[in-house]
């Protein structure tokens, strides 16, 4: 029986997340002897992306009326082709919604924000995150299937090429729950969850329009700005930016933290980076003890010469 895998596009493109729950269900499938179905939604990229990390197949569910994502449409869709005992999603916000809904129609098991793969196939154990980034956990599924999701950034985009076949389904799937009203997307800057490399700064940069040379450190290094709750809320950055426990978690292989204290529920959404880089002026500042590497001194000081230096290093 094959090994399902969600594969999330947004406006028909595929996000790295799908690249890497695949690579991820590939890793199951390989385990087990079995092949890997990749399922999307009315995709305008071609199943060609998903081959590369090991898509055996790609069934590529056509509806005009799944054009609007809702949560509960896109699972009765899903449900209609997924006909395996493992069914792999990336832990985005739109396939964390999807996720739950499968496994109450299923009955099958739940295991959200896993780390690495399976420890065992039968029992399905794993290693997932939990305690907002602050621990981890071995999950064992006692129901006869299993949903994962699979958290960003952790097990990684493996390249797996295989040659790959599609098969189209034409769905007419009802999605009348919700009716969007207006549409606003934030165009041309990096998705915070799926960025490599995150720069994100707090109060200690003192006012918005001091944010340039955040801009700038960020555009040299080819990362995705965030910044502290405080400072989304009296609107110096928009809220789409706000990482956190109340915010944003996110797991970037580099967060680059400036003029933030670390207070334990900003942690709670970045603490699972690969590295952490703390700029504080105070040496105290507690989060200097996440840190993998600290830097003593002013931002406005620091990050020019920073900007500068990494300038000089690209010629
Ligand atoms: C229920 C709840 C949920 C919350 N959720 C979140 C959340 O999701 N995310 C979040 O971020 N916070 C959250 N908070 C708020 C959190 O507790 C902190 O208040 C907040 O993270 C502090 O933001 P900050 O570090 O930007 O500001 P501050 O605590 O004011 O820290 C500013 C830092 O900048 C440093 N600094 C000042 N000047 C400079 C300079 N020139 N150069 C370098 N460093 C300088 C200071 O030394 C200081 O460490 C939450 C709080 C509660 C109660």
């Amino acid at each position: 029986m094959a090994v399902f895998v969600y594969a999330e596009n947004i406006n028909g493109i595929y996000k790295k997340a799908a690249f890497e729950a695949v690579s991820y269900a590939k890793a199951v499938a390989e385990k087990m002897g079995e092949k890997v179905s990749a399922i999307t939604v009315n995709p305008s990229d071609s199943s060609d992306l998903l081959y590369k990390y090991g898509a055996d197949n790609v069934i590529s569910i056509k509806d005009d009326g799944l054009k609007n994502f809702s949560a509960k449409a896109y699972a009765q869709a899903v449900n209609e082709v997924a006909n395996g005992n493992i069914i792999v999603f990336p832990h985005t916000t739109d396939a964390s919604s999807i996720a739950p809904m499968l496994a109450i129609m299923n009955n099958y098991s739940l295991i959200t924000n896993v780390l690495e793969a399976p420890e065992s196939i039968s029992p399905f154990q794993v290693k997932r995150r939990a305690f907002s980034g602050k621990g981890f956990m071995h999950a064992k599924a006692d129901a006869q299937g299993v949903i994962i999701t699979v958290s960003q950034n952790a097990f990684g985009v493996k390249e797996n090429p295989v040659a790959g076949t599609e098969e189209v389904k034409n769905l007419s799937v009802a999605n009348e729950d919700t009716k969007v009203i207006s549409h606003e997307q934030s165009s041309g800057k990096l998705d915070l969850k799926e960025a490599e490399i995150v720069v994100s700064a707090g109060r200690g940069m003192k006012a918005p329009e001091n944010w340039g040379m955040i801009e700038d450190l960020a555009g040299l290094l080819g990362a995705a700005t965030a910044c502290s709750k405080p400072v989304s809320d009296i609107g110096w950055r928009p809220h789409s930016e706000h990482v956190g426990q109340t915010g944003k978690a996110i797991s970037p292989n580099l967060y680059i933290a400036v003029g933030i204290s670390g207070a334990i529920q900003h942690l709670a959404g970045v603490n699972s980076s690969k590295t952490i880089v703390v700029i504080n002026s105070d040496p105290e500042a507690p989060f200097f003890k996440s840190a993998d590497y600290g830097v003593v001194g002013d931002a406005f000081q620091i990050i020019p010469e920073l900007t500068q230096k990494i300038k000089a290093l690209k010629g």
